[in-house]
């Protein structure tokens, strides 16, 4: 048997020949980080390697003196006897798949990963390699995403319904991702200036200062109850039900989420609206990525991976799932 290029140590992803790992979850000597999330990005290694659009977020997380060397999609780096190229993954600003070629056989690590576009970042680039390790949060077939643009309206027809009323719309979003790519698609219906939390807004000036183009924002902090009659406010999930949200008094809730394509899941979670919008592979996505990769071999990482195992080896791929510390985004 041919040794792996990328295995799983108790540190992270691990490359034994180069001696690098990916997206470690305890500080290594060389990291190379898919994007910037909490759970692919953390402090404390020594050196880094990321893609260069992503490279103000990253910092913005952990550390303007962050060690980091910044790399264009596509530009080839090496390290000890790997040669490395980053991707895009099509998942948030500057993420990458990572492709690691050592004694012509290639193994690429997605990361997080969709397949839907998005005006916030560099769509996803199908990568030819030997193993693909490959994310799987949403691998079950119940999970197929409905066009974007559509999700999108429905979020302004409600918050337009809700203005009718003289209610606030307060939309939960990922702070880093989810937030800017919805104010980014919103311009396609308005242009009005929106409120935002205080953590989403530095994200949106680091999407800002990278040339990404989304509706004006302003803080929540400055401005007095009554102003937000008929307001949208995007704020984080870990806002819900916190004091914070009193200052909008009598307001509609809605969450942006794949998990919201599960009935019931809304209702669990206490909002008023879900709306279906992930920045992960449906089922579909990640099945059609499995297969432009031409990859015999296939490695699953977090989310529903002992399902989509199950069904590549009905199809007879040779499929196995990796024990990773990844899945919560924030
Ligand atoms: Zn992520
Ligand atoms: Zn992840």
């Amino acid at each position: 048997m041919e040794s792996a290029l990328i295995t799983v140590t108790d540190k992270g992803l691990y490359c034994p020949q180069a001696d690098f790992h990916i997206d470690p979850w305890q500080p290594v000597a060389r990291a190379v980080i898919t994007h910037a999330h909490g759970d692919h990005a953390r402090s404390g290694s020594e050196q880094y390697f990321a893609a260069g659009e992503g490279a103000g977020v990253l910092r913005h997380r952990l550390g303007h003196d962050l060690p980091l060397q910044s790399l264009a999609y596509g530009e080839v780096f090496r390290i000890g006897p790997a040669i490395l190229s980053l991707h895009p993954a099509g998942h948030v600003l500057g993420s990458a798949q990572v492709r690691i070629e050592i004694d012509g056989r290639t193994w690429v690590v997605t990361g997080d990963y969709k397949r839907a576009p998005d005006p916030t970042c560099a769509p996803f680039t199908p990568v030819r390699c030997d193993v693909l390790i490959s994310e799987a949060t949403f691998a079950l077939p119940c999970y197929s995403w409905p066009d974007t643009r559509d999700v999108v309206e429905e979020i302004y027809r409600w918050w337009q319904a809700n203005r009718e009323q003289g209610i606030a719309s307060v939309l939960f979003a990922y702070a880093f991702g989810k937030a800017q790519r919805v104010l980014a698609e919103l311009l396609a219906f308005t242009d009005e200036p929106v409120y935002a939390h205080g953590a989403v807004l530095p994200l949106v000036e680091e999407y800002r200062h990278a040339g990404i183009s989304m509706l004006p924002t302003m803080p929540v902090e400055k401005t007095k109850k009554a102003d937000y009659t008929g307001a949208l406010i995007i704020a984080p999930p870990s806002a819900a039900g916190t004091t914070w949200m009193r200052r909008f008094g009598d307001a509609s809730t809605g969450f942006c989420s794949g998990w919201m394509r599960i009935r019931g899941a809304r209702r669990r979670r206490g909002y008023d609206r879900g709306f279906v919008l992930s920045d992960h592979a449906d089922w579909p996505g990640l099945l059609q990525t499995i297969a432009d990769s031409g990859a015999s071999k296939v490695l699953l990482t977090h989310g529903y991976s002992d399902a989509l195992v199950r069904y590549l080896r009905e199809q007879g791929v040779d499929a196995d799932a990796l024990r990773t510390a990844y899945g919560e985004e924030e």
